[in-house]
């Protein structure tokens, strides 16, 4: 098969400067992920975009390049983008990933967001910063206090956005997007585009481009005959995870499919480590080397190929029996093309997918726009392993007994026999022989992440988090009315806010359940929130407020 993607755009081809260029090759990212093919060229030329991508689709860079881009480098004091982001270890991510494609433009970058000591943040704004990535709650705060100035702002983004609504953040959102010029750039990303994004959508971007991942779908009979599975796995377990998934699946020739040029490397040495005989294939290796790792892999010395998309380009093993995502993939269509490329002549093939918790919805998205299920499994655990190590022993026992060549060892086992019953005997030598596969070695067990995912489907996107303590110095208030009674974060936030006279800034995680709704306050404010919500209505109805026993439910 020669494969024929639609588009080799390269980032070169996007227009980037050529710090950009060299700090993406640095990273080992060899092609554009789609969302950035379609969103760079019209974010740098200065356009507003309304996108709609989940995480693991290469947003954040569809978003962060062409901000620095236009930027170049500079050393004004006051910040140049602001990226808006829902949680804390979203701010954290977003910032160190512009840190890393900007580190030749010098750019500048601070994360804030709350619960971080608000010192180091000011001395940081104070000396000057290019980018600012900041949850809304403490981009707020840093406004009332004067030490957040938007005037010269450039470029804001909204990352996650129906997360920040959800979390009850949009009269935050309001009074930021008031404070910066209206000539600026408004970039909007959300993973999904339910009416009031739209609104958020009409109000603040003008005339914007629109990018959608994940909405075509594939023609039925299209896609090949593949037995596909997929596993939940936090990211430090991924290397361990692989690993034992191919001892369980002992397929005869697999393509293990990576993100960046480190990470085939590095993945290729610990599968070697663990026993396989693993080959990397990467746009760093040289046509000579490629020919012999291929040469390898057709006559069987090597059984595992792991290389980037753009290495697998225009491979063709007829022997592929599984492929492998490392990662998921970074939008359907690539998820169809490399899984394309086995189950074909009417055989069954395997498809495997390692997912990060985070990534979960990505999956969704292959899966409907693919209309195949993608079945989640549990990690093979240890006794798994061990059971089907025992069991591969036991096959080459039985294949041995079916060979005509034991006899030169009879006296070995008659010897012993004087002294011990021969399944004793037997089982001795099975032990040595399971040793000698190296089948012992203990591992520690991988965390078995799939019913936490599987638990907050069934409740709806952002439905998990119980049960957990409240946040420090907050405490964490039942309202007697949830979704059931059509109750939206903001409506507690506008209740709380309005009839409490506690700002929207000062209301912690809400949590909204059927027949009921959790929010957190501070604990000063408590008894002054309960006062003033016994007496209101929400909703039109008046509900029960009361601090949180044990568990409401
Ligand atoms: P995101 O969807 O922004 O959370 O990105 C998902 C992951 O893909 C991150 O680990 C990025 O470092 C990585 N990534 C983003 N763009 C590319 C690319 N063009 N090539 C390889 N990896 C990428």
């Amino acid at each position: 098969m020669t494969d024929a993607p639609d588009d080799r755009t390269s980032f070169a081809d996007l227009g980037l400067r050529p710090e950009l260029l060299r700090a993406l090759s640095g990273l080992g990212y060899e092609e554009p992920t789609p969302i950035q093919r379609e969103a760079i060229a019209p974010l740098s030329q200065g356009r507003d975009l309304l996108g709609q991508a989940a995480t693991g689709t290469g947003k954040t860079a569809a978003f962060a390049l062409p901000v620095l881009q236009r930027m170049g480098s500079r050393t004004d004091r006051e910040p140049y983008a602001l990226v808006l982001v829902p949680t804390r270890e979203l701010a954290v991510q977003v910032s160190e990933a512009v840190h890393r494609y900007g580190r030749e433009l010098g750019a500048r970058v601070l994360p804030i967001y709350g619960g971080q000591p608000i010192g180091r943040q000011l001395r940081v704004l104070e000396h000057g910063v290019d980018v600012v990535v900041a949850t809304p709650g403490r981009a707020v705060d840093h406004l009332n206090r004067g030490t957040l100035k938007l005037e010269s702002l450039q470029v804001v983004v909204l990352d996650e956005a129906d997360e920040m609504l959800d979390m009850g953040f949009a009269e935050d959102l309001d009074t930021i997007l008031a404070e910066t010029p209206s000539q600026r750039q408004t970039v909007l990303f959300s993973a999904t585009m339910p009416p009031r994004i739209d609104r958020l959508a009409r109000q603040h971007l003008t005339d914007p481009v629109r990018i959608t991942i994940g909405r075509e779908r594939t023609e039925p009979g299209e896609a090949p005959r593949v037995r596909q599975s997929a596993y939940v796995v936090p990211r430090a377990h991924k290397p361990a995870a692989l690993g034992r998934v191919l001892d369980v699946e002992a397929p005869t020739a697999a393509i293990v499919f990576c993100r960046t040029r480190d990470e085939v490397d590095q993945l290729t040495e610990t599968l070697n480590g663990r026993g396989y005989r693993a080959e990397s294939l990467h746009g760093g290796i040289s046509q000579e080397q490629r020919d012999r790792v291929m040469a390898r892999l057709r006559n069987g010395t090597a059984d595992l190929l792991v290389a980037t998309d753009v290495a697998a380009r225009g491979l063709d093993v007829e022997q592929l029996t599984h492929v492998v995502n490392y990662n998921v993939p970074s939008a359907p269509e690539s998820y169809v093309h490399r899984i394309g490329r086995v189950g074909r002549a009417g055989r069954e093939g395997v498809a495997i997918t390692l997912a990060e918790p985070r990534e979960h919805g990505m999956l969704k998205t292959i899966e409907r726009v693919t209309k195949q299920r993608i079945a989640v499994e549990k990690v093979p655990t240890i006794a798994d392993l061990r059971a089907r190590r025992l069991e591969l022993t036991r096959a080459a026992l039985h294949e041995s007994l079916l060979e005509d060549d034991l006899e030169g060892f009879r006296v070995v086992v008659e010897t012993l026999a004087d002294e011990f019953d021969v399944m004793e005997v037997a089982l001795a030598a099975v032990k040595l022989a399971h040793e000698a596969t190296g089948a012992a070695a203990d591992e520690e067990e991988i965390p078995d992440v799939t019913h936490r995912v599987e638990r907050r489907e069934q409740q709806g996107p952002r439905r998990e988090r119980r049960p957990r303590p409240p946040s420090a110095g907050m405490t964490r208030l039942f309202v007697g009315a949830g979704r059931s009674a059509g109750i939206r974060p903001q409506d507690l936030v506008g209740a709380i806010a309005g009839e409490a006279r506690l700002p929207g800034r000062d209301i912690g995680a809400i949590e909204i359940a059927d027949r009921f709704s959790l929010v957190e306050v501070p604990e000063s404010a408590a008894q002054q929130v309960i006062s003033a919500l016994r007496g209101a209505s929400i909703k039109g109805r008046k509900v029960t407020v009361r601090r949180e026993r044990d568990d409401p439910r």
